[in-house]
């Protein structure tokens, strides 16, 4: 469905990235992979399975590293067709607690990468008449949490961001939208699920419970190939008038 469309996935070494990466690749489309840690296994497991895909390590927080990595994927694959903006990390602590460090790293990462990378690959999508921007906020861009004001604000931030270049580019074949899920079981969870049998004296699966319980209605996590199944409608032409939506997936999460 997605053969000769390019996509570019921030954060896709691992968790909900990876899982969008896989999947858009599966559809056909050549993959730029982007993130910290181990990137050889993804790339070498999507060339087995047939697909063309490239790696940028761009720090998501660094501005000209992102301008370089759009840059190097139209170089590579000749344009940036979807743009996956997923690059994320979380810190829990009350405001006056707050690491001031913590707080612009994840504004940065979180929020401001999104716009440098809209910045640079909205330019290419709006030529050639056909792009999809999609932004994964999360349930915390529309509901707080107490203990995750960075990551809320930044989400909330990211949903704002999604519906303003969603009307400047309403007429111009490109989408933006944003997709949010609730409770996923990646890296990025398990170390509250982690936290949380640490502070309640529980197992595992114990901490995974309680965590859903307080939040998630379904009682399960979202997964990362439910998530990458909404980005591939959001690329399809039955998509072409979903313009500056926050797109819940989240168990019933944002429905209380
Ligand atoms: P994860 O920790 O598994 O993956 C995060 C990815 O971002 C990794 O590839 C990591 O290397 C990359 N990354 C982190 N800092 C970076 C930087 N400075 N530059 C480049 N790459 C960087 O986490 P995840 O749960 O898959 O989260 C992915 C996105 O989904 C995040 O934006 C997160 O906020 C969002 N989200 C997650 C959940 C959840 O429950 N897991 C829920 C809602 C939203």
């Amino acid at each position: 469905m997605l053969k000769g469309k390019t996509a570019l996935v921030t954060g896709s070494t691992s968790g909900i990235g990876l899982g969008i990466a896989r999947t858009l690749a599966a559809q056909g489309a050549q993959v730029m992979l982007n993130g910290f840690g181990d990137f050889e296994a993804p790339l070498a497991e999507l060339r087995r399975a047939g697909s063309r895909v490239a790696y940028h390590g761009a720090d998501m927080s660094q501005p000209a590293q992102i301008a370089d990595m759009v840059r190097a994927c139209e170089a590579e694959f000749g344009a940036c067709d979807i743009l996956v903006n997923n690059a994320g990390i979380q810190h829990v602590a009350r405001v006056e607690d707050f690491p001031i460090e913590r707080w612009d790293a994840i504004i940065a990462i979180n929020l401001s990468s999104a716009f440098h990378t809209m910045r640079a690959a909205l330019p290419g999508m709006k030529r050639r008449g056909w792009g999809r921007v999609i932004n994964v906020a999360s349930a915390h861009g529309l509901v707080a949490s107490a203990q995750k004001s960075a990551y809320v604000a930044a989400k909330h931030g990211i949903v704002g961001l999604t519906k303003a270049a969603a009307l400047e580019n309403a007429t111009t074949g490109v989408t933006v939208n944003a997709i949010c899920p609730g409770w996923v079981l990646t890296p990025l969870v398990q170390k509250q699920v982690d936290a949380r049998a640490a502070a309640d004296g529980v197992d595992d699966a114990e901490a995974q419970r309680r965590l859903l319980q307080e939040k998630q209605p379904s009682l399960q996590f979202t997964t990362p190939e439910q998530l990458a199944e909404l980005c591939v409608f959001l690329c399809t032409d039955a998509a072409k008038n979903v313009m500056g939506q926050a797109w819940a997936m989240d168990g019933g999460w944002t429905a209380q």
